[in-house]
């Protein structure tokens, strides 16, 4: 038993009253995307019924309306993640937006050819993929901090790799392929102490644990509002604002600016000068419906929940023959991933879905995690707040019964 109410949260989650083939849902597949709770989903109806209008333009009823709610929810994600100023929040579509936004704006202004970057092995795809765009735009070069064995960063070989050249340091707070938390607050420092900003990925940390961007120091840190809770198409990029001062804009259009004529034009201040065009007006106002209906549960709360769900599930995993748990760190999330012994992970994502539970099969967008351990996909489990101990239950009797097919 953990200090949350599982039965009464489950019941604010249409959803999961969902039934799979006569089998009720057992969501496990968090760390793709979370559910959204009915407040949110009022909230959804309200703004549309009785507030939407374009933001930022008009001086009607409606758009004042809309504006000071798009506004207001800026607020409630700066204080969620205890940011020092609101301008700090730029609202994307999400992390991968996030993170292009610092390519785009920070890194084709000031990373040169032969200028380094430093990325883990941990990171998603969206935290490789666009440095690398950067890299063959510029000639920088990506070095990349190792994992061991239980998928932690190899921190002895962190300090080593800055020289004069690193530029940026972008690494991933909570792995979404192993679940392994990062020491970032730690990493930050010694980054700071060599001069070099950092670029926290914490898509898959924000849901989970409580998350303060001044206690870390980070410099930038990228979130998804469709793990949180909220709706799709939305996330948060924070920046230092003396950072996002001097970067530039990464979309031109309406809104981002503060005049426009043919000869010259001149940006608007941030964080408008990263928000060009219509914005998801109606997402940004859910994700801060989100946002309150999480923080009213505790975020500490949900921490200990599912820490308690993992510690659980590790040990009945740990009894299952021919199962391999891929990703043992100390410091965790509530993500199992794993092999079966000879039974592709598709074959078992397939069975388990028979006995209505989802769980995510393939490479996790994190193929350089799938090479370190030689595997070419796993099977991921993942937990959210909302998860009960009946379910862990039932995730390890359908496991048994995959195994029965196979034997
Ligand atoms: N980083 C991590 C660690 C993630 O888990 C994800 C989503 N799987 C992303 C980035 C990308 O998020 P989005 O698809 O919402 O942009």
């Amino acid at each position: 038993p953990t200090d949350l109410d599982v039965e009464r949260v489950r019941a604010d989650f249409p959803i999961l009253q969902t039934m799979v083939d006569g089998k009720p849902l057992v969501y496990l597949d968090n760390a793709a995307s979370s559910q959204m709770p009915q407040p949110v989903m009022d909230r959804l109806a309200r703004y549309q019924s009785t507030e939407h209008a374009n933001i930022h333009r008009a001086v009607h009823t409606l758009s004042e309306r809309a504006t000071a709610a798009y506004e207001a929810a800026r607020v409630t994600l700066q204080r969620f993640i205890n940011a020092p100023d609101e301008r700090e929040v730029i609202f994307t579509s999400g992390t991968t937006e996030a993170i292009n936004l610092v390519m785009h704006g920070y890194g084709r202004k000031f990373i040169k050819a032969g200028d380094e970057i430093i990325l883990t092995t941990l990171e998603h795809h969206s935290n490789i993929v666009p440095w690398q765009m950067l890299a063959e735009e510029t000639g920088a070069i990506i070095r990349v901090l190792p994992i061991n064995d239980a998928g932690e960063l190899c921190m002895d070989q962190f300090e080593p790799l800055f020289n004069a050249r690193t530029r940026l340091v972008g690494v991933s707070h909570v792995s979404n392929a192993l679940g392994s938390i990062n020491p970032v607050k730690q990493m930050i420092a010694l980054a700071h102490s060599h001069g070099v900003p950092v670029l926290v990925d914490g898509a898959q940390a924000v849901p989970h644990l409580p998350v303060d961007v001044q206690d870390l120091d980070c410099d930038f840190y990228a979130f998804s509002g469709h793990k949180l809770c909220g709706p799709t198409g939305i996330g948060v990029l924070y920046g230092k604002a003396a950072l996002l001062e001097k970067m530039q804009p990464f979309k031109g259009g309406g809104d981002m600016i503060l005049s426009v004529s043919f000869e010259k034009t001149v940006y608007n201040t941030i964080p408008h000068k990263f928000e060009a065009g219509t914005p998801p007006i109606a997402a940004a106002i859910g994700l801060g419906a989100a946002v309150d209906y999480l923080s009213s549960l505790g975020m500490d709360a949900i921490a200990r929940h599912e820490h308690a769900l993992l510690q659980y599930a590790t040990g009945l995993l740990g009894e299952l023959p021919g199962l391999r748990l891929i990703g043992t760190a100390r410091h965790k999330a509530a993500v199992l991933s794993f092999t079966l012994d000879g039974i592709h992970p598709h074959d078992v994502g397939t069975l388990l879905n028979q006995d209505g539970i989802a769980v995510r099969t393939g490479h996790h967008c994190a193929q350089p995690v799938m090479t370190r351990f030689k595997v070419p996909a796993t099977t991921r489990a993942s937990f959210a707040f909302y998860n009960s101990m009946a379910e862990v239950d039932a995730l390890i009797a359908g496991i048994r019964s995959v195994r029965q097919v196979f034997a």
